[in-house]
């Protein structure tokens, strides 16, 4: 099965995604996590996309995009199946993705709009945390960590993302208005988009989900 997720920042697609890729064994690929990878590296490319995404809070141009995700494309072939989360972005990227899929005889099976009211959104922005050793992200109202500032996981230490200050949360929701949200009517069209409220806690969220993937067929009834 090939999924995407599009949503608002902190819709939850990241949570969520983790949570299908456990459960329906798939392979996830969030392009916000890969890039904050790069983004740590000393190399031109990594100053670079570290520019971009944590001091000025902008989407990274597709030339670059491209080239990051070339690598993970090519391994697709060995996957059972996969969900993007946070690729594609913008239409240009979602046409890129199409074609590289029909060049294996492939086509996305469905995209979940995640969607969330935008006071919402600015609201779990500001009380995201994330792991500064792992990645892994939390929320201070809707998945807050067993104790304060520390990683349930490893034991890290929690962090605010450096792109999460008032200003670029800003930036980055306009991008997701006017870059992103035309995606919607773009997978409508293709009558593969399906929405879901991701304005509740996070299983009644990923019940939606799985509902939905049953109703198309998409996983069996005794799935999850
Ligand atoms: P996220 O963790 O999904 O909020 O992504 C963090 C940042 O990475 C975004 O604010 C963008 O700057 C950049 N980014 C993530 N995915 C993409 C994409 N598909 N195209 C361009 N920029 C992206």
């Amino acid at each position: 099965m090939i999924l995407v997720l599009i949503g608002p920042q902190a819709s939850g697609k990241g949570t969520q995604s983790e949570k299908l890729a456990e459960k329906l064994n798939l392979n996830h690929i969030e392009m916000g996590g890969i890039l904050r990878k790069v983004a740590r590296e000393n190399t031109p490319l990594g100053r670079k996309i570290n520019e971009l995404i944590n001091k000025k809070g902008v989407l990274v141009p597709d030339k670059l995009i491209f080239q990051i995700i070339d690598n993970y494309l090519n391994k697709f072939e060995i996957l059972p199946g996969i969900i993007f989360d946070g690729f594609p972005r913008v239409i240009s990227q979602a046409k890129y993705l199409e074609k590289f899929l029909k060049s294996k005889g492939k086509t996305i099976d469905i995209v979940i709009y995640l969607r969330l009211p935008k006071k919402q959104t600015f609201k779990r922005l500001i009380s995201r945390r994330i792991c500064e050793k792992c990645g892994r992200v939390f929320n201070l109202i809707t998945n807050p960590p067993k104790k304060e500032g520390v990683c349930d996981f490893c034991f890290g230490k929690l962090v605010k993302r450096e792109d999460e200050t008032p200003e670029k949360i800003k930036t980055r929701l306009k991008e997701f208005e006017t870059q992103t949200k035309p995606l919607i009517d773009f997978y409508k069209k293709r009558k593969i988009l399906e929405e879901v409220d991701g304005d509740q806690p996070i299983d009644l969220v990923f019940n939606d989900i799985v509902s939905i993937l049953k109703k198309r067929g998409l996983v069996g009834n005794e799935a999850v």
